[in-house]
Parts: structure tokens; sequence; C-alpha cells
């Protein structure tokens, strides 16, 4: 079975593809075990820097698997 992966890495965001029905907690643990120390957010609907696109994208290669942006939370004022 095919499993979470990072498939994009930079020092203030990230893309994950992970199984669709992952909690945003779930996604944001994961992406804390490969990256900065500071933790990562989740890319909500809505967000600027998403340009239109939604929070979670199908993934091309895995049915059933979404890929996620997530932002380095050191850089994002909030919540
Ligand atoms: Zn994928």
């Amino acid at each position: 079975m095919q499993k979470a992966t990072v498939t994009r890495t930079g020092i203030f965001d990230m893309q994950v593809c992970v199984p669709k029905d992952w909690t945003d907690e779930r996604i944001e643990g994961f992406a804390g075990t490969s990256g900065t120390s500071g933790g990562w957010r989740m890319r909500q609907d809505g967000d600027p820097a998403l340009s239109g696109d939604p929070a979670r994208q199908p993934c091309d290669e895995h049915p059933g698997f979404v890929h996620v942006m997530l932002d380095a939370a050191c850089s994002t004022v909030g919540s």
C-alpha cells in the first residue's frame, strides 16, 4: 500500500502526499517528522498562497491520496 510521502520541501513550505482521510492534525504531525523543528501548518482553502487551488488536491498517481501544502509555522502569524 502506498504510504504518505513528502513530495516537495522548502525552507518555508512543503508539499506532502497523504491518504485523503487523514485529519489536518495528522498531516501536520507527519510533516513535523520531516522538516524543520518549528512545526508545519496546513494551508487551508481560501489561503491566497494557494492561488485558488483547493487545500487538498487529488493525487494524480495514487487514488485516495491528496497533495497538501504546508507552511512553516514560524513564518505565519496567528492561527
Ligand atoms: Zn501524490
